[in-house]
Parts: C-alpha cells; structure tokens; sequence
C-alpha cells in the first residue's frame, strides 16, 4: 500500500520535534542538484545539500567534471559532495566509470576542503585504493555495512564510520559487534530515509525524525545515555560537515 505524499515541511516539522535540528538531503543525480538546493534555500539553516553522482548512476550520465563540482562546492548550501563511491553489487559492469567519476570527487572536495559522502557496496579494496591515493580527504563511509576492516582502516585514514537503520536489525549481529567498537569521537548517524527505516519503525517510510532510534540503538551497544550518543554524533558531524550552519539553540 502506498503511503500518502508528505511535504518538506512536515517532514522537517517532524523531524525538529523529535529533537533533529540539522538535515543534509544527499542530490545523487544531475537533475537532483537544482531542485535539493532550492529546497535547502527555503529551508535554511535545518537542510543542507550533499551533491555528486551516485556510482550506480555513473555510466547513465557523463563522466561528472571538476569544473561542475568545483561550481557546486562554492555553494554555502553544500557541505559535501557525493553520494559518490563504488557499488559492485548492483553495478559490476560499470567499474572504470564510477572509480573515475569517484576520483573526481575526490579531487574536487579535497581541494575544497569539503567532505566526501561515500557508498560502497562490495567494493572494499577498490574503495581503499582510491581513498589511500588522496590522504588528507575528509570523508565518511556512509550506511556503513562493510567490514570490521574497512571501519579500521577508513578510521585510520581518518574517516567517519555512518550508521543508519540496518544496525537496529536483528539479523545485522555483525554489523552491531563493530558497531560497539567503534570510536565514539568517528561515529555519525544517518536515516538514509526513505530506505532503510531503523526498529522500532521498520518496514514505514523512513524520515529525518527516525534518526534517533539509531542513536538510542547505538547507546544500547557503547552502554551510555542516549543524549550522549546524541551529543557526541551532533559534534561529530559538525566536524566532519564543518560548513554546516552553526547549532541550532533551539533543537
Ligand atoms: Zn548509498
């Protein structure tokens, strides 16, 4: 059964009550770049924009160009770019593509001093050979569901480590075990909305505002308080996301 249509604007009401004060709305397509900046502009300061090609739309387009991202990445509105990276699972046929198009925003953020967004699914080697070519990149594994390997040498490369719903699930047992090892000071929590609703509101369309079922999930496995997940993951990402408009005093 389809759910009804929900507007911006209730799903960042929503997402404000339920203590949620910052969004970035990820823009994976050319066409998605326009309309998700004119969305963060009606919205400011609560959304912000992280633009790129998605790997798995690496090949549908052209191969994107440093002079298109280096355009989104003078935007105030853009704190990141991507989702970039590999996705072998659902794209193996197109693997040069997406390692170019993934160095370009590579190079680009690098340069800019930006953050990366990064997807990688079945991908792991490949995902390190490009991130160990550009040290000093400041990136997050996003929707994390790699390897206790990846997560340690991501964080060794000084990456962030992003967790969204599929830790709360009952069969990502080992998901969860790196999950608790993780360093608190790397970890960020994300929806990935309208994937991946985390328990207890698996299965429903996700939104902003089911962020902190992640968040409780996580203080279950580190044995803390919620509000310190909270309080630890909100300075994470501001951090990593350091053009993010200042914390709300509000939310
Ligand atoms: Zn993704």
């Amino acid at each position: 059964m389809e759910e009804p249509v929900v507007t911006p604007e209730a799903l960042i009401a929503e997402a404000r009550a339920a203590g949620v004060g910052r969004m970035i709305t990820v823009a994976c397509a050319r066409n998605e770049w326009a309309p998700s900046l004119a969305l963060a502009e009606a919205h400011a300061p609560y959304v912000a924009v992280a633009a790129g090609i998605h790997p798995q739309e690496a090949d549908k387009e052209a191969l994107v160009t440093a002079e298109e991202l280096g355009e989104l990445a003078q935007n105030p509105l853009v704190v990141g770019l991507g989702e970039t990276g590999l996705d072998y699972y659902y794209t193996p046929d197109s693997k040069a593509a997406q390692r170019a198009s993934f160095e370009v925003h590579c190079h680009v953020a690098r340069t800019a001093g930006l953050p990366v967004v990064i997807h990688t699914r079945d991908a792991e080697e490949d995902t390190l050979a490009v991130l160990r070519n550009f040290s000093g990149l400041a990136f997050e594994l996003h929707c994390f569901t790699g390897t206790a390997r990846l997560a340690e040498e991501a964080l060794a490369l000084g990456g962030y480590i992003s967790l969204a719903g599929i830790v709360t699930f009952k069969n990502a047992k080992d998901l969860q075990a790196i999950a608790r090892t993780l360093p608190q000071n790397r970890v960020l929590v994300e929806t990935d909305a309208p994937y991946l609703s985390p328990e207890p509101v698996r299965g429903r369309r996700n939104a902003p505002a089911h962020v902190p079922h992640v968040g409780s999930f996580l203080a279950g496995l580190w044995q803390v308080d919620p509000t310190e997940v909270a309080e630890k993951t909100t300075e994470n990402a501001f951090r990593l996301f350091s053009r993010l408009p200042e914390r709300p005093c509000d939310s």
